[in-house]
């Protein structure tokens, strides 16, 4: 702890977090609103976002809301109603399902994530700092750089992503896996001339993929593929090839188009990757969040989502208890079940054989998500 003047006796606790993604800066955020002094360290030269839009349903907008930031994310973003189409293009939903269970706010990544760094505030984030380990003893933890002095804390917060240096140092063994076969390729377009709404498409070979509007001048088109095999051509070639199942007689030539018309260079190609079920998430004074503790395959468009409900348990837990020792317990213990209750839902949904099925089985995954969301 620091004693910012030792007279007043006013303690401060000290929290680094490892990770200027979209968890890290939240995270930080959080913690502040909290009282906690946060040091943020990101490898990267820049806070920067990887990605091109992304969906923020109700129970992550709840969090932001408490962070005081809910009405700034939500004038960045467009709400948005999905319908799920066959290759032939009917629309479908799930009967018995409402509107807030296809409902959620998609997001321009960058910017969100602008947002968040200047509400954190930019000279609490240390960029070009790879963290490379930490060591942990009954007073505080030591954090390692590969360049710079060893900084030390009374907490540490792992936010460093499906391959996390953190997690290699509290779970030896615990790397991310290869979703063997699983590509998922997007990017963002301008609007001009392309259809409004969102639509997304369940077709044959294992292959999915739509557009949605991300902001009024840009829209986003993604498609996400199980089963790739050999991957051939550039990454516009690779993402035609699979968009074309999506598109009988005609329906989706407007996908076909974006994608044609996207420049190689402005298309992301992810190879889906994913980290195993951990035994513990937490020790005395280290925790980890979002996808550092349990990336997902982003077919289920919720791994985000979920890493903010985590943000709201560990402030709620470190508010309730500031001493890291007691608090932390409480947080894994309420994020570790519902993890794996949602790594059944991403099979689920991953192995739906028809848009139908999909649909029905999506539904049930946001309505079980949102209905039982921490509040
Ligand atoms: C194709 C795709 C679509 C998706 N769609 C959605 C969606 O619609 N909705 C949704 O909720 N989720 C979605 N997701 C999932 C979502 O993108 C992730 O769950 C989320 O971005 C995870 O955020 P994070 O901050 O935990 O990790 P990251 O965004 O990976 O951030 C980790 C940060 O840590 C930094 N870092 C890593 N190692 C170190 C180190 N050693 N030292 C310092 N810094 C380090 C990295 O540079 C990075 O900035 C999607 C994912 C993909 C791949």
């Amino acid at each position: 702890m620091e004693c910012d003047n030792p007279s007043r006796k006013e303690w401060t606790m000290h929290t680094i977090v490892v990770g200027g993604g979209l968890v890290g800066l939240t995270t930080a955020a959080a913690l502040q609103h909290i009282g906690h002094t946060v040091t943020v360290l990101e490898q990267a030269p820049e806070i920067r976002a990887v990605g091109a839009g992304i969906g923020l349903w109700d129970n992550a907008l709840r969090e932001l809301d408490e962070l005081g930031i809910g009405t700034r994310v939500r004038a960045l973003g467009q709400g948005i109603e999905t319908w799920f189409f066959d290759p032939a293009g009917h629309p479908l939903r799930a009967p018995g399902r409402d509107a807030s269970d296809h409902s959620f706010l998609l997001v321009p990544r960058p910017e969100l994530n602008a947002l968040l760094a200047d509400h954190v505030g930019r000279d609490r984030i240390t960029v070009g700092a790879k963290v490379t380990g930490y060591t942990e003893d009954a007073g505080g933890v030591v954090v390692r750089l590969a360049e710079g002095d060893p900084l030390r804390a009374d907490l540490l917060v792992g936010a460093d992503g499906v391959h996390s240096r953190i997690r290699a140092g509290l779970l030896p063994g615990s790397e991310a896996q290869v979703h063997q076969g699983h590509y998922a390729w997007r990017a963002i377009v301008p609007a001009a001339g392309r259809p409004e709404g969102t639509v997304l498409t369940v077709g044959p070979g294992r292959t999915r993929g739509g557009y949605a509007r991300v902001a009024a001048d840009r829209t986003m088109w993604m498609v996400n593929q199980f089963d790739a095999g050999p991957l051939t051509g550039g990454k516009r070639d690779r993402a035609l090839q699979r968009a074309h199942r999506l598109a009988d007689a005609g329906w989706h030539e407007d996908l076909l188009r974006m994608i044609a018309d996207t420049p190689e260079d402005a298309i992301l190609e992810n190879r889906i990757m994913r980290v195993p079920a951990l035994p513990h998430w937490t020790s005395d004074r280290v925790a980890l969040i979002g996808d550092a503790a349990h990336g997902l395959s982003p077919h289920i468009a919720a791994g985000g989502t979920l890493g903010i409900e985590d943000v709201g348990v560990l402030r709620a837990a470190l508010s309730a208890s500031p001493d890291p020792a007691a608090a932390l317990p409480a947080y894994e213990r309420a994020r570790i079940p519902r993890f794996d209750r949602i790594r059944e839902f991403s099979e689920s949904v991953e192995n739906t054989a028809d848009a139908a099925e999909f649909a029905e089985t999506y539904a049930a995954f946001s309505h079980w998500m949102l209905t039982t969301a921490p509040q």
